[in-house]
């Protein structure tokens, strides 16, 4: 087992995952190290460092201890699976059938327990919102607040979502609102590859009863799995891409703008692409 890190350690280790998962590095991996074979430095070296007086030495540096030996060689990293193939797209549900057609998605979807997440979980978060919408918001899942009341976007991130589409000249209830996955990762993480490939069939059956026009992924994992491939964000965002048959907008996701609230003019900007597609004026501020 190895040592525990210092808590300075740790919050520094955290802030910089958090930061990597903002660039759209999602993945990442910890190579097993066996301790007895990290080599360990030459005991007479160590007996004549603590026997040296920690004074300035007024002679030439002596020249440095052999270097240990090389780690053995590291094991290949396996390839990264491919991404299952999405859903095909389903067929045209009437406006009027929509709201029943995501009644029967829910229904199947059940208590459901297809993969771990179910275990940490309060509630499912399904969605909000018009099933009607021309604007449909995609996050990543649901933390503390929505597994509390079964909603999305409920918290603090949530409120500045609601800002964002008050800003965009729409309500709430206008658009639609759902996550990658139903349910809340523990300690709010990434979701798994696994837990994500196996609740996105139902966000994607969820995209193709509503048929927005647009579509805005918020953040690097909801754009990883709408795309059904993994890039950095700054590559998606200023762009108009497509998914299902319908256009889609990348912009950061708005738990990140609390973090950095001074990305919340390029979050605005890539709204702006969305009410263009969209054919909308924000309101006026009279
Ligand atoms: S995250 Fe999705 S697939 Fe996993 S248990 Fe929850 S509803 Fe089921």
């Amino acid at each position: 087992m190895p040592p525990a890190l210092d808590p300075v350690t740790q919050q520094a280790l955290a802030a910089r995952l958090r930061f990597y998962r903002d660039l759209g590095l999602t993945e990442l991996y910890r190579r097993p190290v066996d301790p007895a074979k990290i080599p360990s430095f030459p005991t007479q070296v160590l007996e004549e460092a603590a026997a040296t007086p920690a004074t300035v030495p007024d002679t030439p540096p002596v020249a440095a201890p052999p270097a240990p030996a090389l780690l053995p060689e590291e094991p290949p990293i396996p390839p990264r699976k491919p991404f299952p193939a999405p859903p095909e797209v389903g067929g045209i549900v009437p406006p009027a059938g929509r709201a029943a057609a995501l009644r029967a998605i829910q229904e199947e979807i059940g208590d459901c327990t297809r993969c771990a997440l179910h275990a940490g979980r309060n509630k499912i978060v399904f969605a909000d919102g018009s099933p009607t919408a021309r604007l449909m918001f995609v996050g990543e899942g649901p933390g503390a607040d929505e597994d509390a009341q079964g909603l999305p976007f409920v918290g603090r991130a949530g409120q500045l979502l609601n800002n964002m589409i008050t800003a965009m000249g729409l309500k709430r209830e206008d658009v639609y609102i759902a996550n990658v996955v139903k349910c809340r990762p523990p300690a709010n993480r990434t979701p798994e590859p696994e837990e994500a490939h196996t609740c996105s069939p139902f966000l994607f059956r969820q995209i193709d009863v509503v048929r927005p026009e647009v579509l805005v992924a918020l953040g690097a994992t909801a754009a990883t799995y709408l795309l059904g491939q993994k890039q950095p964000l700054a590559g998606l965002r200023g762009r108009v891409l497509s998914v299902r048959g319908t256009r889609l907008i990348v912009t950061y996701h708005p738990a990140y703008l609390l973090r950095d609230p001074r990305q919340k003019k390029e979050a605005w900007a890539d709204l702006q692409i969305a009410m263009r597609e969209l054919g909308l004026k924000p309101p006026s501020r009279s």
